[in-house]
């Protein structure tokens, strides 16, 4: 396994010292810069500009591949694919690219398992293993860009709701957006980018004060803390009307729509009355409600609402003026759930092992 230092996680500057440090002019840096972000060079080999030595002297110290490929999984459809790598310190992390007409959307990781705990989710149930940096973050982007660029096209959308919870991770996954909107890095729309949270209310004020401009997703779930408790921890913590009001200044500070994550679990919170309270927490609010029927995991008993008690939650909704889509669930037959591919692979080793 790899111990090189990731390529990714150098910032510019760190970049410039270490060509410093080799005896390089400063324009190198630009040029390596330009290789990763824009040219997505797969290797350091790639990079022609460069003399040989200095491309011999840098292939000793970095690596563009911080993990390993364990597998992947194609949807029957052959629009999802998920892949499953392997970190260095032997943690796992998933990456899925959606493709949907145009669009071809990056479902990413931020942290290896979560801290959270919500009881629907296969990669809370597994617990928080550690931070990703924020080289894993940009890495796991442009393994799929370099794969993309092969057959003439380009990551369109990326959306931060692989395993992990992105906000709990700060620092390393605003890190990595502003490179991934950066016109001299990435280069990729700030709207492009949606974050999604389940809702950690000093981050998100913070994400406020900042005038971020990547949208926001809320991993609402529930409208009563009783419902929610039950199912997101986090909850006790920062309660449903804490959470609006970091939501509110969000709003006032960005203008920007909100978007409200709502799995629906049979007979949970898939009620009318959840439909109106959440109608009524939402009304007038500028904001949108994502509604997925729940993907079953291996350690929660709860099943997906079927479609007659979706399409009633949506009409309730919609008695309050509040839209929503209801999201398909695209690759569920691959298990694109977020910590699903990592838990049968890890069940498939353990078996192996005993
Ligand atoms: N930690 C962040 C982002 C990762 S989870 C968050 O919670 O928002 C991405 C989305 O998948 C969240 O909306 C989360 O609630 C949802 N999710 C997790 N497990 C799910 C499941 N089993 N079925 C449907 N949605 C699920
Ligand atoms: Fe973590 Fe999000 Fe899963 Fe909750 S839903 S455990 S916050 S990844």
């Amino acid at each position: 396994m790899n111990t090189l230092t990731n390529l990714y996680d150098l910032s510019f500057d760190d970049l410039t010292q270490l060509l410093a440090q080799l005896g390089e002019p400063n324009f190198r840096a630009r040029q390596i810069w330009q290789w990763l972000y824009q040219q997505h060079a797969a290797d350091v080999s790639e990079m022609t500009n460069l003399s040989k030595s200095l491309r011999d002297e840098l292939a000793a110290a970095v690596t563009t591949h911080p993990f390993t490929l364990v597998t992947t999984q194609h949807s029957s459809d052959g629009q999802t694919k998920k892949a499953l790598f392997l970190l260095p310190d032997g943690n796992y992390i998933e990456t899925v690219l959606m493709q949907y007409n145009k669009r071809r959307t990056l479902c990413i990781s931020t942290q290896a398992g979560c801290a959270m705990g919500c009881v629907f989710c296969a990669t809370g149930q597994m617990g928080f293993f550690r931070n990703l940096t924020v080289g894993e973050i940009m890495a796991q982007v442009l393994y799929f860009a370099r794969e993309l660029s092969q057959v003439g096209e380009r990551v369109t959308n990326i959306v931060m709701m692989g395993m992990g919870e992105p906000l709990h991770n700060y620092e390393n996954t605003l890190t990595a957006v502003d490179r991934l909107t950066a016109p001299d890095a990435f280069n990729l729309g700030a709207r492009k980018i949606t974050i999604s949270t389940v809702g950690l209310v000093p981050a998100i004020r913070r994400y406020a004060d900042e005038q971020r401009q990547t949208p926001l997703a809320i991993s609402l779930h529930a409208a009563t803390d009783a419902e929610r408790n039950k199912l997101i921890p986090i909850n006790k913590r920062w309660p449903i009307a804490v959470l609006m009001d970091a939501i509110h200044y969000y709003i006032e500070k960005t203008n920007r729509r909100i978007t409200f994550e709502w799995a629906l679990i049979n007979g949970k919170n898939d009620t009318l009355e959840q439909a109106q309270k959440l109608g009524e927490l939402l009304r007038g609010m500028l904001c949108h409600v994502n509604l997925i029927p729940l993907n079953p995991t291996a350690a929660y008993n709860g099943m997906p609402s079927s479609p007659e008690r979706v399409e009633a939650f949506q009409q309730e909704l919609a008695r309050y003026g509040v839209s929503s889509t209801v999201r398909v669930r695209r690759g569920i037959d691959i298990q694109a759930g977020c910590g699903q591919l990592r838990d049968r692979v890890v069940q498939n080793l353990q078996k192996a092992n005993d």
